[in-house]
């Protein structure tokens, strides 16, 4: 079972903890994301067992009928052993999400992925629109593949960037990342039919209020499950889209170190637990 210190960041170790967390949110108007933890799987097997989980989940979503997607990582699902085995179990997945009309997310990770999950991801989009791509503002090319995008039928999902890509590629200081966000953002909501707004950053939270008010084009908010939770249930309270993004499942551990390791606040909490 989950020791409780790791329960502010992951919602359980199967299925159903996950769906039990979702009743909670989808109360107080707060949709969910889920995120099935595993990457990095070099073993073709490994990657097949967490498609199936996908597609269960999915089913379960779909007969449950709580206000919840998903959210998959490529290297959990074959990118690590090869492009096709990686779009051959992204479009099982979506197959089923089709027929039981569930959104399918796809996550972004460091950048030697992102040519190949642009292409699985936007070939699975003519078969299947309701789809999403994550795109982060840290790395140069995205002014361009936000231009590719916007003329696909998948939803953008913007962030500043979880990984460190060499400079040559990539913005790494905190300012020109944040400047290249509001830039993007701002191309998003002129040019989308609906953004999404991956960031815990008030200043770019309100920024989207504004493009909203500007373009009238929708958006929602995404932001981690134990992060500014109270946030999320504001927003919702005011009529925007607000979804919790909920890791779960046994491989929580090195999840819940990066999550800690973040941020001061976040190291203190877990002292706090742990010394309680
Ligand atoms: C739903 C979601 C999905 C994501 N998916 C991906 C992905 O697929 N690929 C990827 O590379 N990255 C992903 N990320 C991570 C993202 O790239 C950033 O690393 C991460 O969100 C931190 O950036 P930030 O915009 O939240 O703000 P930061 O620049 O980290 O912080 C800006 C401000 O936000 C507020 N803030 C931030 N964190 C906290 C906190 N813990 N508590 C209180 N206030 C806080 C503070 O005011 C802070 O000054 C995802 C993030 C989210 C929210």
């Amino acid at each position: 079972m989950l020791p409780p210190i790791a329960d502010r960041f992951v919602a359980g170790e199967d299925i159903s903890s996950a769906l039990d967390h979702t009743r909670a949110l989808n109360d107080d108007g707060v949709g969910t994301i889920f995120n099935l933890l595993g990457e990095h799987y070099d073993d073709t097997a490994d990657a097949s067992d967490d498609t199936e989980t996908y597609i269960d989940l999915v089913e379960r979503i779909s007969t449950t009928g709580l206000d919840a997607c998903i959210s998959v990582k490529p290297s959990q699902i074959g990118l690590d052993i090869s492009d096709e085995t990686f779009a051959d179990n992204l479009s099982r997945i979506v197959d089923v999400a089709a027929e039981r009309g569930v959104f399918v997310w796809v996550d972004m990770e460091d950048h030697t992925t992102v040519d190949a999950t642009l292409d699985a991801v936007t070939d699975c989009a003519e078969t299947y629109p309701e789809m999403g791509l994550c795109v982060q503002a840290n790395m140069k090319r995205t002014p361009d593949d936000l231009r590719r995008l916007v003329q696909t039928p998948v939803t953008v999902r913007l962030v500043k960037g979880a990984y460190d890509p060499p400079s040559r590629i990539a913005y790494g200081e905190k300012a020109d990342v944040n400047r290249a966000y509001r830039e993007n953002l701002a191309y998003l909501f002129e040019h989308a039919d609906h953004v999404a707004v991956g960031s815990h950053d008030p200043e770019m939270i309100e920024y989207a209020k504004e493009l909203h008010e500007e373009h009238g084009t929708p958006f929602e908010v995404q932001m981690l499950m134990g992060v500014r939770g109270d946030e999320q249930r504001a927003l919702a309270a005011d009529g925007y889209e607000s979804y919790q993004y909920v890791p779960f499942g046994g491989k929580w551990l090195s999840y819940f170190y990066r999550r800690v390791r973040e941020r001061k606040e976040n190291v203190l909490f877990a002292a706090r637990a742990l010394l309680s």
